[in-house]
């Protein structure tokens, strides 16, 4: 796989100290170790040493959802989300069935914490929406069968992605997370009501995020998680660079900023709706 801008960067040790949390630390709720291609166990030390001690691996596909396992099989700190992304719902058309067999049978590992990332992408359409649908439902039914929680990506189709949520509703609290939350304040207000957790990416520490940094202010610190997207959506200072779990470090200082709470308050808060939303 390509790698997004340009390649390995590693934080400087004058970067870890100036940004790691203080206790009891953070986790990165959504990262993609194996796009970003470099061991895995430096990137956890890395990680460990900002104070992002567990990182949850997202699955977009079979290959990488069988990597995440495997991954987490392998590292204490790392956990493992499995499912087919809207974006690649069109390209497991054909083989549905043993996909979805496939899925639902990596999600019974005990260190899968969630069930995605699953959701409707109508930015990049690269599926049909009423393909993109049929696997989201699917999706929310091993969700709502295994009991782990539904990671949510959705672009573009708020709507849909509300509307679908409602047919299964109530939902349990803390079952259903909003992966790189990208709503406004109204939005996040609605899944405030809804119970519905929202996590935030390092695209909220940019400058232009006004609406972003919005829905954060609106959004109740309890259903709030803070996550990298790694290697994309590199936070400020660092934004250009290729991303990292470490830098959730950034992410949840800022969000703690911005919500007027200090950083070992917020980060209690984020240990204890970790802990709600993925049972570890
Ligand atoms: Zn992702």
């Amino acid at each position: 796989m390509t790698k997004p801008n340009g390649g390995v960067f590693h934080l400087a040790s004058s970067d870890i100290a100036e940004a790691a949390l203080p206790a009891p630390g953070g986790f990165d709720a959504h990262t993609h170790m194996d796009i970003m291609g470099l061991p895995v166990d430096g990137v956890l030390a890395e990680a460990a040493a900002a104070g992002i001690r567990r990182v949850v691996n997202v699955g977009c596909d079979l290959a990488s959802s069988r990597w995440a396992v495997s991954a987490a099989a392998e590292y204490a700190d790392a956990y493992a989300a499995v499912a087919i992304h809207p974006n690649e719902t069109g390209a497991v058309y054909r083989e549905q069935e043993p996909a979805l067999a496939a899925i639902t049978a990596l999600a019974d590992d005990p260190k899968v914490v969630a069930i995605g990332e699953t959701g409707l992408d109508y930015y990049r359409d690269y599926s049909a929406h009423e393909v993109q649908q049929a696997w989201f439902r699917a999706h929310i039914d091993l969700a709502r069968r295994t009991g782990k929680a539904l990671m949510i990506h959705d672009r573009d189709a708020h709507d849909d992605v509300l509307s679908i949520l409602e047919e299964y509703a109530p939902w349990p609290p803390y079952s259903v997370i909003f992966h790189c939350f990208s709503g406004d304040a109204v939005m996040a207000q609605r899944c405030a009501e809804a119970g519905y957790v929202m996590s935030f990416a390092g695209n909220v520490t940019f400058r232009n995020a006004v609406p972003l940094q919005e829905a954060a202010r609106v959004a109740p610190a309890q259903l709030m998680l803070a996550e990298t997207d790694a290697p994309y959506m590199t936070p400020v200072p660092h934004r250009g660079k290729p991303n990292s779990p470490a830098m959730t470090a950034y992410t949840i200082r800022f969000l703690a900023a911005l919500k007027g709470v200090d950083t070992a308050d917020f980060c209690a808060i984020l240990q204890e709706t970790g802990t709600r939303v993925f049972a570890w």
